[in-house]
């Protein structure tokens, strides 16, 4: 069987066996192709039948969390935590809380994530958990009594040498709080079984930042490598949690100007450049829309969801030299990208989760436009969350600094084995061939070595 025969016949498997993930599908099927120049040079994996073996998660835990909300109702929510990989280290990986949560969307949150661990060069493996709980409106008891619901299952399966879970979308420090507090109470031990902890509790300084300061940093490595430069650059910015904010902070760092974000119901255009003081008072501080932005600014603009364009999203419409968008999946359409050509920009560097549909992703593959995928460029969180292990196991909390030169370090490693190992496969600069070899490789060396478990 060929090795295009092979990558096919694992899709359809796929297919088969997970009716209706197809958002694990597109992150598998985007992933396996791009194998097949690492599949056609090297037997081993296919005789290994590391294909079929990569694709199913070690293990899938799915359990009911009952809570009890301010009226006294009883509710039941879904939780989910897919261990899907350890051949390189214990399970890692984030938890998000929003309604759109499903096991297909934990499942390619998961498979991403093993090979983004692997491409960090630590000793992590692949996971992702999380629930369908919305914690829009909820009070702070509500979303307290909801944690502490979901990790009274949870802490059966998680462990410092096992499985480290962290925030994701509607996951921050206040949800890690209530999570890490129920975990102590249950176990009866203090030890660092999450990451993204406060920073009086065994936090990391700079894992706030980390995600969005490193997609900044990825985003530069490649324009350098490309004789080019952020600095003077315009940005169109996606989403206004944890990684857009720290995405536009770092982009003003650099000389850089940030002109967008957006939410779920709507996008600010601010040309002289978004105000961050007043994002994060909006987001940070108060839990607002971000319509709130426009009363404090009347000379931007707000495009409020309802008059986005049929198949697009407004904030990729606004010109800019590069993208990052850093919001959600699919969030950039096949027009999106089409619009972000015709208006000059560049590069589109991938903060969130494969925010670019497939479709758009073969048009900018075949088009001029440089392009970061996120399990390259968005690396920076979990890296920085492994340093929080590490500081947990050796008792220590280093500065700021110390923290931030590591993650521009871990950043320039990352782009540089992505992009060394696409020149190895004789395709420069195509970053998605470049990553998903090299975690690959890494991963699937790993489980060859260890046998057939
Ligand atoms: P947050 O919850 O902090 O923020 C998410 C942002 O995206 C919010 O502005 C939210 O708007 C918006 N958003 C979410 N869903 C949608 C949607 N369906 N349509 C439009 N906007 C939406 O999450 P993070 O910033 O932490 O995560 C953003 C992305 O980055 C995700 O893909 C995540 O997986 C990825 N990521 C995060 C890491 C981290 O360290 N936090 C690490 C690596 C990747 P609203 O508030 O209105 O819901």
């Amino acid at each position: 069987m060929s090795s295009r025969e092979e990558v096919e016949r694992i899709l359809e498997y796929i297919q088969e066996c997970s009716p209706g993930q197809n958002e694990f599908y597109q992150a598998s099927e985007e992933v396996l192709f791009s194998l097949l120049p690492l599949l056609e040079n090297d037997s081993r994996y296919l005789n290994n039948n590391i294909l079929e073996r990569i694709v199913v998660p070690e293990r899938t835990i799915i359990f009911r969390v009952s809570w009890i909300n301010d009226t006294g109702e009883i509710k039941t929510n879904l939780g989910y935590r897919v261990q899907f990989n350890s051949a390189i280290g214990p399970y890692k990986g984030g938890l998000r809380f929003h309604p759109s949560v499903n096991l297909g969307i934990i499942k390619f949150l998961g498979f991403e994530q093993i090979f983004k661990n692997a491409l960090t060069g630590l000793p992590i493996g692949g996971a992702k958990g999380g629930s369908n709980f919305d914690p829009k409106g909820k009070s702070d008891n509500e979303i307290m009594k909801f944690c502490q619901a979901f990790m009274s299952e949870l802490y059966k399966h998680i462990g410092k040498n096992k499985d480290v879970p962290a925030g994701d979308i509607g996951v921050s420090a206040r949800e890690i709080g209530y999570l890490f507090g129920q975990y102590k109470r249950l176990r009866g031990e203090f030890e660092g079984v999450l990451t993204g902890k406060g920073l009086n509790w065994g936090g990391s300084k700079a894992r706030k930042e980390a995600t969005g300061y490193g997609s900044v940093y990825f985003a530069e490595n490649f324009l350098n490598a490309n004789n080019n430069t952020i600095k003077g650059k315009t940005c169109a910015v996606s989403g206004s949690g944890n990684v857009a904010i720290y995405t536009i902070e770092k982009l003003y760092d650099m000389g850089a100007t940030p002109i967008s974000c957006s939410d779920s119901r709507g996008t600010i255009y601010h040309k002289n450049g978004i105000v961050l003081s007043s994002l994060k008072e909006i987001k940070e501080v108060n839990h607002e829309t971000l319509e709130a932005y426009t009363l404090l600014h009347d000379d931007c603009e707000y495009i409020a969801i309802k008059d986005y364009p049929e198949d697009g999203h407004a904030v990729w419409q606004i010109p800019c030299d590069i993208a990052f968008p850093s919001a959600t999946q699919n969030e950039l359409t096949l027009n999106d990208a089409k619009q972000l050509l015709q208006n000059g920009c560049i590069l589109i560097n991938e903060g969130a989760n494969m925010p670019t549909t497939a479709e758009a992703l073969k048009f900018i593959q075949e088009s001029k436009m440089l392009f970061s995928p996120g399990k390259a460029a968005n690396a920076g969180g979990v890296a920085t969350s492994q340093l929080e292990m590490s500081q947990n196991a050796s008792m220590e909390q280093w500065s700021f600094e110390e923290v931030d030169i590591k993650l521009r370090t871990i950043m320039q490693d990352i782009f540089n084995t992505a992009y060394n190992t696409s020149k190895e496969f004789g395709c420069k600069g195509d970053l998605v061939t470049g990553a998903n070899i090299a975690g690959f490789r890494k991963v699937a060396d790993s489980m060859i070595e260890q046998g057939a478990i």
